[in-house]
């Protein structure tokens, strides 16, 4: 990427993280001749706060969206296909398994561990003349103009962009700055993410699995190995942070039993706190939020980046209807049209299941048979789920 030698842009795009990456790489392949910026708080070419050791479940529409953009073919030798998902209650009857087959498919979803997204946006966007990349930096004042965005960063340069996207995450500083209130919910839990190396061959098999330390989610990845994210109370990770591995995989295993065999090794931990943001407006005068700056969503459904492509492809869809007023008002109206209703159901849906999860009561049978991951895979199970969740079924 060259440095900066302009500040006049067509989009900028605030936080490089993977939503502002994936959308800079999409908008790139509509049209080479846009000219674009990146404002990362990051020094590194990948953030490495957004490309971090964790893995995602995609579903098989992203890994579709993925292909349209020139990345999945790159990513699918690296990611896992997911053939079966197995949900079930520690300690109880009932549980639920759905398999690609049933669907008439040869994969329910992917896993991808995102630092291989991270490396293939970094090459592909490293060659590009028409991105510029300010980082480390930030945004310190937005001022509207008619037909821009007046754009001050931390360091006193200026730019200006006929649309200014806001992909910077759950906690996003221009969010406020241009205006956008959210709500919030803390869940008063953390995710705790870690790989497990297995000591039999996993089968493509997903697991979700309830148990009285809080859910637990495996996924598959390649070489013999799961990708874990399990949910506990804030009370608990600590103690669960601070057990030294071989420690980690026992309590792993006695949490979660033996159906998905014998864990043999652990990776590094990270620990994420979990909350709900979600922004009242998607777009604003020339603004438009994007990934988690929109919709900071609970891990265990997997939601988020999944939520977010189809975000970035709806964005560079309007930028392509409206390629000749980039960032005005019907543009932007027409982004917020048409992803106001998926945000709503995916997000209330996600926080209703949360919410039952850590309620401890038993008569939760539709939301425990269903699971968060099947319902991130099978759009056909979400729907009447999210639509209970709104009052809209009894
Ligand atoms: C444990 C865990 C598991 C998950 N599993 C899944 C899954 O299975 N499937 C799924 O779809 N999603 C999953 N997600 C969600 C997914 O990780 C997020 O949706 C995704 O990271 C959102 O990307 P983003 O670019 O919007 O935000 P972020 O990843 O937060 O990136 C924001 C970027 O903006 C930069 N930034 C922040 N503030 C500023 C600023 N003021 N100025 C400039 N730059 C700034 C940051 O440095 C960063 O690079 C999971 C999340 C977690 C935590």
């Amino acid at each position: 990427m060259p440095t900066d030698n302009s500040t006049v842009f067509d989009i900028v795009i605030a936080g490089g993280g993977m939503a502002g990456s994936t959308l800079a790489w999409a908008l790139l392949k509509l049209n080479p001749a846009l000219k674009l910026a990146i404002i990362e708080q990051q020094a590194d070419s990948v953030s490495p706060v957004s490309f971090d050791s964790r893995s995602i479940a995609l579903a098989a529409a992203s890994s579709a969206l993925l292909q349209r953009w020139g990345l999945w073919d790159e990513l699918s030798s690296k990611a896992c296909a997911i053939k079966h998902i197995h949900v079930s209650d520690r300690g109880h009857f009932g549980k639920t398994n759905i398999t690609a087959a049933e669907y008439q498919q040869s994969a329910l979803g992917y896993v991808l561990e995102v630092e291989h997204l991270g490396a293939l946006l970094s090459k592909k966007l490293a060659g590009q003349r028409q991105l510029s990349r300010f980082a480390p930096a930030s945004i310190s004042s937005i001022t509207p103009q008619q037909q821009q965005q007046q754009l001050t960063l931390a360091d006193g340069r200026a730019l200006s962009a006929k649309l200014l996207v806001i992909a910077e995450g759950g906690l996003s500083r221009s969010r406020a700055l241009a205006g956008f209130t959210v709500q919030q919910r803390q869940y008063q839990q953390h995710a705790v993410i870690a790989n497990l190396a297995l000591a039999q061959p996993h089968q493509h098999s997903a697991y979700e699995r309830f148990t009285e330390h809080g859910p637990i989610a495996l996924l598959p990845l390649p070489q013999q190995r799961y990708s874990l994210v399990y949910t506990v109370d804030d009370s608990a990770v600590e103690h669960i942070m601070q057990l030294d591995d071989a420690a980690f995989v026992d309590h792993v295993q006695q949490a979660f039993g033996y159906r998905a065999g014998v864990f043999s090794a652990a990776g590094k931990r990270v620990s994420y706190p979990l909350s709900l943001r979600l922004s009242g407006d998607i777009v604003r005068h020339r603004v438009a939020l994007l990934g988690n700056s929109l919709h900071n969503l609970h891990p265990i459904a997997g939601q988020g980046f999944n939520l977010a492509l189809r975000d970035i492809a709806q964005l560079v869809q309007q930028v392509a209807a409206y390629g000749n007023d980039i960032g005005g008002y019907t543009m932007l109206r027409a982004y917020q049209h048409a992803r106001r209703q998926d945000i709503n159901i995916v997000s209330t849906a996600t926080d209703a299941l949360v919410r039952l999860f850590s309620n401890r009561s038993r008569p939760l049978a539709l939301a425990r048979n269903v699971g968060l991951l099947a319902m991130t895979l099978c759009d056909d199970l979400k729907r009447p789920l999210a639509e209970q969740a709104m009052g809209l079924r009894s």
